[in-house]
């Protein structure tokens, strides 16, 4: 064995940026918090090549002294703490100093600042020491040519364009956190956003990011318990997404993804979206930073409360509340949008519509023809061969309640089905199997179908395209901001294309890279199987939900659908007795 030393700074530095600086967009994080830890007012971003080979971000924040440049580059050099007292209170954005220091060990760093009362600017690079430089009060951070000293690591990184998606989500983000200072990002020569310091309506801001048509249909919330408070904006059901985008929670100001936060959002959200839609919201929850640590992650996107629970519960139900009420001053009166987005059309809708030939009460030897009958169609291998075969084990259906679930009749008594439920599972059973037999065909639409799309979802559609059609979907790439689905799964040919396409890239996005996309297979083929899965208050004929029966018999785990819910139960006779008191 070799003897155990210390590692060398360096070494440490660039082992340090595997975590904190992971791609363009990590390094842009750390420098837009450094700026605005320095109380920037007004902060440029100017991007080369998705920040690959440049990222540049000037501020007119508090600057850094002459003699303080190069510690600024050296690692845990903060400004920000001192003691664990300190960290205990965080509110800073940045307190580890490492940001830098992990910088410059794997790229060309520039430090260019002019503290408040210096008399001209100084610059730094390397390690040479400070020369004159012109500029204003502030501070210019260049990090050139990232990674070009690892290659390995240079060699994860995408596409340029999908690296500058991922900043521009990363500025999208700290510029929602701070609407009152000013922000603009360019890439490659091109103004991408300027947005100007929104001080008076913080509302302005988040209309300029999320867009107009979120900011007409979402509700403001404004809730506070002792120390604690949660504002912002939360969209209505109405304007969902299939991927979790549009998705901001910051805590104390600092963007985060928690899971316990995003279950309290969910939650709320539960009873009004169906479960295979995003809602959209941007949450601002403020209290005492020592109830809340920061420190869990190196890229501080986690956090851990004090009392989960309680942030929990006053979450979930601020948000439950806002989204009950109607919108006081908002564009759209609440009440025409509030229903689930599944719901096509609530008020004249009769689940009996199509079916009023066929009562509850109707004896069984009706349905026993019927299935005679589609004994015929040969929906099902293991169906009976004679007029005294037993019932199958989930029976004949009855009738369709409420346009959700299925009634039906078997020796014991009634199966009530949740018919989406159901067919998501024997969706996903067929996709699997079809997966698995390296056979899920596709089949071309006879017009493609297209759809607006954002960087990210452009770039992971054309990056991705061999992945996509091994799932049986064919992507092609229209403009910088349209896609066209031009093929998608023989048994998801009666999904909504868009919508499916749309989901897998969401999933896909979030899996990263493609490497992570097999062991995950299961769970993209579970959201395709949604997708693919009959919708509440559709329409079903007996035959139809009798094939659908017979389907549920056949395949493994049918009684459980890919969300972890039952798909059916069994209300015997004996308990039907006894909720009447009727002995027998
Ligand atoms: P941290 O932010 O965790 O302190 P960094 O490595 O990001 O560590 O930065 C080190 C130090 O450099 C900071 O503590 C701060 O004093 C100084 N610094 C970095 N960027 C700026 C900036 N834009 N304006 C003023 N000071 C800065
Ligand atoms: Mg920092």
């Amino acid at each position: 064995m070799a003897r155990i030393q210390l590692l060398p700074d360096i070494l440490i530095s660039q082992i340090a940026a595997g975590e904190v600086v992971e791609r363009p967009a990590s390094a842009l994080k750390e420098l837009l918090e450094n700026a605005l830890d320095a109380n920037a007012q007004a902060i440029e971003v100017d991007l080369a090549q998705g920040g690959i080979k440049r990222i540049s971000v000037s501020d007119d924040g508090a600057g850094i002294e002459r003699d303080e440049l190069a510690l600024a580059l050296a690692s845990h050099a903060t400004s920000k703490i001192s003691s664990l007292n300190d960290l205990e209170r965080v509110a800073s954005l940045g307190f580890r100093g490492e940001a830098l220091a992990s910088m410059a060990s794997i790229a060309k760093v520039t430090l260019t600042s002019r503290a408040h009362a210096a008399a001209h600017a100084w610059q730094i690079d390397g390690d040479s020491s400070a020369t004159p430089a012109a500029r204003g009060q502030g501070t210019t951070v260049s990090v050139e040519d990232l990674y070009y000293n690892t290659p390995a690591r240079r060699k994860f990184l995408k596409t340029e364009l999908t690296e500058f998606g991922h900043c521009e989500e990363v500025f999208r983000r700290l510029a929602l956190s701070r609407p009152a200072v000013g922000f603009s990002l360019s890439h490659n020569g091109r103004q991408i956003h300027h947005l100007p310091s929104a001080a008076n309506d913080p509302d302005v801001r988040i209309r300029a990011i999320l867009g107009k048509e979120f900011y007409a249909q979402s509700v403001a919330l404004r809730a506070e318990s002792g120390d604690i408070a949660l504002t912002g904006l939360a969209a209505l059901p109405t304007f969902n997404r299939s991927g979790r985008d549009g998705q901001y929670l910051f805590v104390n100001g600092r963007f985060v993804r928690d899971k316990l936060l995003s279950h309290a959002v969910r939650q709320a959200y539960h009873d009004v979206l169906h479960h295979d839609r995003h809602p959209a919201y941007v949450l601002f929850l403020s209290l005492d930073p020592a109830l809340v640590d920061v420190n869990v992650h190196p890229a501080k996107t986690e956090v851990r409360f004090r009392d989960g629970q309680a942030i929990h519960r006053f979450v979930f139900h601020a948000l439950e509340r806002a989204l009950a009420q109607p919108r006081a001053n908002g564009p759209e009166p609440m009440s025409a949008n509030y229903a689930p987005s599944f719901t096509s059309n609530p008020t004249n809708y009769n689940p009996f519509r199509s079916q009023g030939e066929l009562q509850v009460a109707q004896p069984t030897a009706f349905y026993e023809t019927l299935f005679a009958g589609i004994r015929e169609t040969s929906v099902a291998p293991s169906q009976p061969s004679s007029e005294s075969a037993v019932t199958p084990e989930l029976g004949f259906a009855l009738a369709q309640l409420s346009g959700i679930y299925i009634l039906a009749q078997n020796a014991k008594g009634l199966i009530v089905v949740d018919m989406h439920a159901a067919h998501e599972r024997v969706m996903y059973e067929r996709l699997k199997a079809a997966a698995n037999r390296a056979e899920l065909a596709s089949q071309p639409l006879l017009i493609p179908v297209t759809f607006s799309a954002d960087t990210l979802d452009v770039a992971t559609a054309s990056e991705e395209g061999e992945r996509l059609q091994e799932f049986g979907l064919d992507v092609g790439v229209l403009s910088p901001t349209a896609l066209a689905v031009r093929s998608v799964p023989v048994l998801l040919k009666d999904a909504d294309a868009a919508e499916l396409t749309k989901s897998v890239l969401a999933e896909l996005r979030e899996f990263g890279a493609s490497r992570a996309l097999t062991e995950r297979r299961n769970e993209l083929l579970s959201t395709m199987a949604c997708h693919g899965a009959v919708r509440a208050n559709r329409i079903l004929t007996v035959p139809e939900m009798n094939a659908l029966l017979r389907e549920m018999e056949r395949i493994d785990r049918s009684d459980q659908c890919n969300h972890g819910r039952p798909t059916w139960f069994q209300i015997t006779i004996d308990e039907l007795d006894r909720m009447f008191m009727r002995g027998r």
